[in-house]
This record gives structure tokens, sequence and C-alpha cells, in this order.
């Protein structure tokens, strides 16, 4: 694990005391969560925290929730149950919940988990030190959610968990109300970082020694639009290529309404931005998708996906679906399956619909029943990996360029990395090439990885 702050110092000569406590930090959810717990991590070590992957070790357990879907907040309860039984064998050891479902319960939390120390919401991450020292000094839970992300967006230390490649969060929350969602009501309005702070972190994680930055947010496409003077991803794209030395740059997760001509050329252009898109659908069906307020039809994706494909014929494209949304009928979700054939995706994270509270979808009558949804995601899913196995049987034979991310977890004598469509490769070869560009030559594929020889 590397460990860096912002402004180039190594965190360890930048902690006020020498490490002695230990947190356990367990994150739920998106890359935006993964992203935000490496900050509470950093902002935990500057009182003193050090992270361990023993839960029986920890003084302090950290909870990143995530609302998305409901099976994700019930594993939120069953977690804090079995940790309330650890922390009773380790009297003093404290309990912190944070994320999406912090943020929408507060101190309701409390009331299904009253042994929880610590309620912290999305928009108070900086908080986390003082409310884990306030409820350790007064022996009481401290709970503080904030409504809105504060108004100058502080620059929070980071501890990192992997050493080749960095989130970089841009855009922080989501301006839409898409019917199904639960993101707008518990990550607020869209708010961006400036471009030269983002810009500042790119080239600290590369003199760190880090080889990519993947440039997240909920929205990310939308970048900028609220910054004076404004600025859109195309622009960010272009300025880390030409003001930083980082040798790839991706970023995550797009909308297809904001997806403009101007970040595809961006992605086109500059040398080290990667080809490789994921733009959710979520439907294929125009009805569903109007219902779903998405503000676009499948013929308006057809475009972009089309605009893609001209310009940068060897992009790789994925998307997320969702299958059984309230009033879904059968023929609509075949569209959606023949939708996955025709645009040929790359990958998909497909879900079952789920009904989430402050969400309009949620208390429509047409809802789909379990086992039809649950039917239908399986099918789904098996159109998805063959469609997604021919797209990497085209790879057969190539020679693609590989950032070696490490050794593979199965097989320590084979390296793992990823091409610049996001496409996982495993082939043997020296742990030593970890973090380097290498090209190796695809031999064999599946739908989720290949393997390749250097
Ligand atoms: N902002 C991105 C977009 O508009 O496409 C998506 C971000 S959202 C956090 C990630 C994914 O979760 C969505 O693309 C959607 O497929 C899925 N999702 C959101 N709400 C859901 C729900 N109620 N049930 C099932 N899946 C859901
Ligand atoms: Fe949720 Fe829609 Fe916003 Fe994506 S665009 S985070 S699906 S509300």
């Amino acid at each position: 694990m590397k460990q860096v702050c912002l402004g180039e110092v190594a965190i360890d000569s930048c902690a006020s005391e020498v490490s002695q406590k230990k947190v356990y930090m367990e994150t739920f959810g998106c890359q935006m969560n993964k992203a935000d717990s490496e900050n509470m991590l950093g902002l935990l070590h500057e009182i003193g925290f050090a992270e361990t992957a023993e839960i029986k070790e920890a003084d302090l357990m950290v909870l990143n929730t995530c609302a998305i879907r409901e099976g994700a907040e019930d594993k939120v309860y069953s977690y804090l149950g079995h940790w309330n039984t650890i922390k009773k064998e380790k009297p003093g050891s404290m309990i912190a919940v944070g994320g999406c479902v912090a943020q929408d319960a507060g101190a309701a939390l409390l009331k299904r988990a009253p042994y929880v120390d610590v309620v912290f919401g999305t928009h108070n991450l900086q908080r986390l030190p003082d409310l884990v020292l306030q409820a350790d000094q007064t022996k009481k839970p401290a709970v503080e959610i904030w409504q809105e992300l504060p108004e100058d967006l502080p620059e929070l230390p980071v501890i990192r968990n992997n050493d080749v490649s960095a989130w970089v969060s841009i855009i922080y929350g989501c301006d839409y109300n898409c019917t199904y969602c639960i993101v707008p009501y518990v990550r607020g309005r869209e708010k961006s970082r400036s471009p030269e702070v983002v810009l500042k972190e790119i080239e600290e994680l590369e003199q760190a020694g880090y080889a990519e930055v993947t440039l997240l947010g909920q929205n990310v496409t939308a970048y900028g639009h609220d910054l004076e003077p404004k600025i859109h991803l195309g622009d960010l794209l272009r300025l880390a290529g030409a003001k930083t030395r980082i040798k790839r740059v991706r970023f995550l997760t797009g909308h297809p309404r904001d997806l403009k001509t101007e970040i595809i050329d961006a992605v086109a252009e500059v040398e080290n931005a990667c080809e490789y898109f994921h733009i959710p659908i979520q439907a294929g069906d125009d009805r569903t998708l109007r219902r779903m307020a998405r503000g676009y039809n499948v013929d308006f994706y057809r475009k972009v996906v089309d605009q893609i494909r001209t310009r940068i014929p060897d992009a790789a494209i994925t998307s997320d679906m969702i299958v059984g949304f309230p009033g879904e009928t059968e023929n609509e979700f075949m569209r959606t399956v023949s939708l996955v054939e025709e645009i040929g995706f790359d990958a998909c994270n497909t879900a079952a619909y789920s009904p989430r509270p402050h969400t309009p979808a949620a208390s429509w009558e047409a809802q789909v029943p379990e086992n039809e949804k649950y039917e239908r995601l399986r099918f789904l899913n098996s159109v998805v990996s063959d469609v997604a196995h021919k797209r990497n049987k085209q790879y057969l034979g190539k020679t693609v360029e590989v950032l070696v991310e490490g050794t593979s977890l199965r097989n320590e004598d084979r390296l793992t990395g990823r091409t610049r469509t996001n496409k996982i490769v495993n082939f043997a070869g020296s742990s030593a090439l970890k973090g380097q560009l290498v090209n190796v030559r695809i031999e064999s594929v599946n739908p989720w990885a290949m393997r390749g020889e250097l």
C-alpha cells in the first residue's frame, strides 16, 4: 500500500503521532465509495490510526455503506450485528458508519444499531476524526449529517489501496432525478472540483509513481458546468494530457446525455486518455427510458455509440442495465436484450430493479414480481456474457498495451493488468514489471478476461 498525502509528503512523515491504534475499513458499493474510504483512512491516520486487515485487532471499525439497492442496505445491518459481537469482545473499541445509508438514516441508524459510536454522512467526511475523538471522550454516540457539501470543498488526505492506479474524484453528487435512483437524495447536487486542484493531484500521483488515474463522479461527464469559468470533461482531459505526465487517464461514470462530441474528440486526440467509455443505458426500450426519466431515447444512445465508434473504432463500451423496472413488459425487456446484441457491449453491470426510499418508482403499483425480475436478470446476463465473449475474441492474436497492476491473486507466477480498453489480461512475467506498460500478445479469452504472452 502506498501512503501519500496531498502535497507530495509521505503521510507517514506528516502524521502528528506514531500510529498505534488500528482501524478496520469495510466498503460497500461503487468506486466513489471506495475513493471516499481512502480519504477516511487518510483522515484517521492523522489522529493515529493505521489500517488493519484483521477486524479482531481493530480499535475502530468503519463501515462505508451503499444504499443503491435494498440488498446492500440490509447487508449493513447484518454486518453491524456481527461487529457488535466483536466490539463486546474488545472493550473500548468503536464502530463508525458512513456513506449513503448513514446519510439517509442519520440518528435513526442508532435505533436499529444502538451500539454504533459514530454516524457521519457523505458530505462531511472531513469531520470523521473529530467525531471519533468526541465519541471516545464522551462515551456517547456522535451523529453528524450535513445536507450539502461545504461551499469550499476541503482537500482531504488519502491513503490509497492501489499503488499503480488511483481514483481521483472530480465531481460529487448528481443533478438528474432518475425515478428509481436514491443517489441524488444521498449525494446531493453536482459540485465539481477545480481543474487546478485536480491537475495538481494527478501530477503528485505521477510523481509518487502512479501510472494511471480514473477520474470519478456519479455523472463525470457533467464535470465543470458549475464552475466559473465553465469547463467540460474534454477540456480537463486535454489539460491532463498536456500538463501532467501520467501515463493513462480514464473516467467513470458517464451519462449518455452529457457525453458530448468534445469529450469523445478529446479521448481520440489525447494520448494518455484511454479508449474506454462506461455509458449506462439502463433499458433498451423508449417507454421504459421515459418512465425512468433518463432524458434520452434508444436512438439517441445509438447515435452516441456511432459517434464513438466512428471516431475511435477500437474503443470499448460498457453499460449498466436495470431489469424488472415497474411496469416493464416482457416485450420491453426483450428490447433491452436485443439492444445488448445490437450494440455489442464489452461488459454490462446488470441489476434487478430494487425499490428505494425517496424515489417515485418505488410507490408505483405495477411492480414486477421478484421471481420474474430474477428470471429476466439471468437471461440478460447470459446474453451479456455471450456478447462480451464475442467482443473479446476480436483481441485474439493481437498485441495490446497492458498496464501491469501486480501478481494474479490465484497464481503468484502470473501477472495481471489492464488494456487501455479496461480488459483484464493475465500473463507470465516478473513482478518487477509492476506499474510498467508492456506489450502482450493475446492467446485466449473468456467473457471477463484474457490470457496472453509478453
Ligand atoms: N450516474 C450513472 C448513470 O446515470 O447511469 C449511474 C450511477 S448509479 C450509482 C450505478 C447504477 O446503479 C446505475 O447505473 C443503475 O443501473 C443502478 N441502480 C441505481 N438505482 C437502482 C435501483 N433502484 N435498482 C437497481 N439498480 C439501480
Ligand atoms: Fe442515479 Fe440517474 Fe443520477 Fe445516475 S444519473 S446517479 S442513475 S439519478
